[in-house]
C-alpha cells in the first residue's frame, strides 16, 4: 500500500515583486545588500549512520538489482552521452573528498524520471531525454540526481528510517538492526530503493539549488533548473502528475528558490552552453526506442498471481508489546512491535519497480498526540495519524469514519480507508489503533478492494487474537 509521496503542486512562478525606492539612498541600500547577500546556498550532508564508503557499497549492490530488474535501454550510444553529460557534471559536484564511482545509465522507460542510487549510480529514463528541450534541461535533472548523491540524502532518509523503525517497515521490506551494517545487507536488494528513494521535500529543495550551482560550474545556463521544471509542467497538463514528482517531491516555490540562487551563483556566464548536437542526437535515438511495457519472463505487478489463501492454521508472534497470531502461510518481516505479515506474493513490486505491500498487516507504533492521559487522546492520535498517512499517499481516502471497537480489551478506533493497490485498482486499508504505554500501535490491514472480503476473516481473527503485553 504505501506508495512514496505524489503530490503536485503547480510549480510557483515568480510573481512580480515591486520595488520602490522612494530615494537613490535607498536604492544605493538595495545594491549594497544584494552585494552583501550575494553568496551561494549551502549544503552539506545531514545526519548518517552510514559511512560514504557504505553509499558506494550499498548503491553498487542496488545498482546491480535495478539494472537486472529495470529496462534497461541497452544502447551503448545513449549510456555514453549520458556519461558525457553526467562527467561534465560530476566533475563540479561537491563531494567532500569522497571520490564517488559516478555511472550513468538509461532505462527504457517512457515516463520523465531519473534516479541516484547512493554513492554515484544515476539512472536516467528515456522519457527524460525526449522530454528535456535541450541539453542543459537534461543537464538540469542529471545536476539534480548528484546532489542528492553528494548530499547523500539515501542513507541520509535511510538512516532516519531505522532510528524511527517506520517508514522501512511500512514498505513492507525489510527492518534492520540498529547497526548499519547490519542494515546495510538486508538494505542491499533493490528493495532498499523504496528508502533509499524517499527523498523529503527539503532534500528536494537542497538538490535543486545545488543542482543548479553545479549547472552554473559546469558552463550551463543555470535557468535550465527551472525550465526543465516548466517543461514537466507543461507535459503534464491535463494528465496524471509526472512520475517525476513522485520520487522528487515538489517542493513550496521550487521555481522560485531555483531562480533566486541565480544571482547569487556569481557573474553572469558568458556564453553558457545550453544545447548540443549530441543531444538533439541522442533525443532522437531515445524516441526511436521501443517501447517495452513489462522485463520479458517477468511478470507485471498488476499481472502477477494472486496470493494463496489465508491458512487457516495459526503461529504465535511475541513482540515486546503484544503478541499475535497469523496465518502459518504468512511471512513476517521486521522485529519487535514494527512488523509486516504478507502471504507469498502479498509484496509486489509497483510501476516504479519498487516493494509494496499489497495484501497483509503492517503492526507498527506512532507517537501519540493530544493531551497525555486526555479523554480523546486516542482520537487525536489516531486523526494524526490517518493525516500523516495521507500526507505521504494523496490518493488515500476515509471510507467509513472512525468507530470504536476493542482489541484485546482495550479501547481501539476501526478506520477503513481506500487506496491506490500496488497490484493495480484501488485497495481497501483498515486500520485499528490502541493507545498503549509503547505509543499509539496501529495495525493496518491491506487487500485489493476485490479481494477484501476474502481476507476480512483473517485480518479479523488475527486482531482477535492480539494480547497486550502488561
Ligand atoms: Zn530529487
Amino acid at each position: 500500500m504505501l506508495q512514496r509521496e505524489r503530490e503536485w503542486r503547480s510549480g510557483g512562478r515568480i510573481s512580480g515583486a515591486a520595488w520602490r525606492t522612494g530615494s537613490g539612498v535607498a536604492v544605493l541600500f538595495l545594491l549594497l545588500a544584494t552585494g552583501a547577500a550575494a553568496q551561494r546556498t549551502k549544503y552539506k550532508p545531514g545526519w548518517n549512520i552510514f559511512s560514504p564508503q557504505q553509499d558506494v557499497q550499498l548503491g553498487l549492490k542496488a545498482s546491480e538489482d535495478a539494472r537486472k530488474k529495470l529496462v534497461m535501454c541497452n544502447e551503448p550510444k545513449l549510456d555514453a552521452y549520458l556519461t558525457q553529460v553526467g562527467k561534465r557534471l560530476a566533475a563540479k559536484t561537491p563531494t567532500n573528498g569522497v571520490d564517488y564511482p559516478f555511472e550513468f545509465h538509461c532505462v527504457n522507460d517512457k515516463a520523465i524520471n531519473a534516479f541516484a542510487l547512493p554513492g554515484g549510480y544515476v539512472f536516467v529514463n528515456r522519457g527524460t531525454i525526449e522530454a528535456a528541450r535541450n541539453e542543459a534541461q537534461l543537464a538540469a535533472v542529471m545536476a539534480h540526481e548528484l546532489s542528492h548523491v553528494a548530499l547523500r540524502h539515501g542513507t541520509s532518509q535511510a538512516s532516519k528510517a531505522t532510528a524511527a523503525q517506520l517508514p522501512i517497515a511500512i514498505l513492507g521490506g525489510v527492518i534492520g538492526g540498529s547497526s548499519s551494517g547490519a542494515l546495510l545487507t538486508q538494505l542491499s536488494a533493490f528493495t532498499a530503493g523504496s528508502v533509499l528513494l524517499k527523498y523529503s521535500r527539503s532534500a528536494e529543495s537542497q538538490a535543486d539549488i545545488m543542482g543548479t550551482q553545479i549547472l552554473y560550474d559546469a558552463g550551463y545556463d543555470p535557468r535550465a533548473m527551472a525550465q526543465f521544471f516548466e517543461t514537466l509542467e507543461a507535459e503534464s497538463k491535463g494528465r496524471a502528475t509526472p512520475e517525476f514528482f513522485s520520487d522528487h517531491p515538489n517542493p513550496e516555490n521550487r521555481v522560485q528558490r531555483v531562480n533566486a540562487e541565480i544571482p547569487r551563483l556569481g557573474p553572469p556566464l558568458r556564453s553558457p552552453r545550453l544545447d548540443s548536437s549530441d543531444f538533439q542526437a541522442a533525443k532522437k535515438q531515445a524516441a526511436a526506442l521501443p517501447v517495452i511495457k513489462a522485463k520479458p519472463g517477468e511478470p507485471s505487478a498488476a499481472g502477477a498471481g494472486k496470493p494463496p489463501a489465508p491458512s487457516v492454521k495459526y503461529v504465535s508472534y511475541q513482540g515486546s508489546a503484544f503478541g499475535m497470531q497469523h496465518p502459518d502461510n504468512w511471512k513476517k518481516y521486521g522485529e519487535g512491535n514494527v512488523i509486516s505479515l504478507a502471504p507469498e506474493g502479498g509484496v509486489v513490486r509497483d510501476r516504479n519497480g519498487q516493494e509494496a505491500l499489497a495484501y497483509g498487516m503492517i503492526v507498527n507504533q506512532a507517537d501519540p498526540h493530544g493531551t497525555p492521559g486526555a479523554r480523546d487522546a486516542l482520537e487525536v492520535s489516531t486523526e494524526q495519524l490517518i493525516d500523516e498517512l495521507q500526507h505521504s499517499n494523496p490518493g488515500m481516502r476515509i471510507t467509513r469514519p472512525s468507530q470504536h471497537i476493542r482489541v484485546n480489551g482495550e479501547r481501539a478506533l476501526s478506520t477503513y480507508l481506500s487506496n491506490v493497490s500496488p497490484a493495480g485498482g484501488q485497495e481497501k486499508d483498515w486500520i485499528v489503533t490502541v493507545l498503549r504505554p509503547e505509543g499509539l500501535l496501529y495495525f493496518v490491514c491491506v487487500a485489493p478492494e476485490g479481494d477484501f472480503p476474502a481476507y476480512e476473516s483473517t485480518f479479523e481473527g488475527i486482531l482477535d487474537s492480539v494480547r497486550f503485553t502488561r
